[in-house]
């Protein structure tokens, strides 16, 4: 089965999923363009199982008013996974930041969410749904 590393800048926190992701989101809220310093952000859901290895040190992240725990290289910061402490997601699914695969064979975005947010010149490639505000239930 396909396997794929997300790394951090520095090289120093990994962690290796097995198969494909189930979902590919692209988001365009302003906390997105914060957490990742770009101008959307990009995460791959996976189902916990399919974490396989975790390799170096994290240290966890959360907002005050948020329960998505971001779990970042404790020596560069760079945002690696994240996942709920709660139901909020509808439980059993993380997230991974899709860029730090660096991977051509990641599959591209399914949806664009938060585009009302969004920098106008972001454009989500053809045929791929744009959403104003959050995912559709
Ligand atoms: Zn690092
Ligand atoms: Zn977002």
């Amino acid at each position: 089965m396909t396997q794929r590393v997300a790394r951090c800048f520095c090289g120093d926190y990994s962690v290796t999923l097995e198969g494909d992701p189930m979902l590919v989101s692209s988001c365009c809220c302003t906390r997105c363009q914060r957490r990742t310093g770009s101008f959307f952000g990009v995460t791959a859901y996976f189902r916990p199982g399919q974490m396989v290895a975790q390799s170096g040190a994290e240290k966890a992240f959360r907002l005050d008013d948020a329960t998505t725990r971001f779990r970042q290289c404790a020596r560069c910061g760079t945002p690696v996974w994240y996942a709920p402490d709660d139901e909020s997601w509808g439980g059993d699914i993380l997230g991974v930041s899709g860029g730090c695969f660096a991977d051509h064979t990641l599959p591209g975005p399914h949806r664009m969410t938060h585009a009302a947010t969004g920098h106008p010149f972001v454009t989500s490639p053809k045929g791929v749904p744009v959403y104003p505000d959050g995912p559709p239930e």
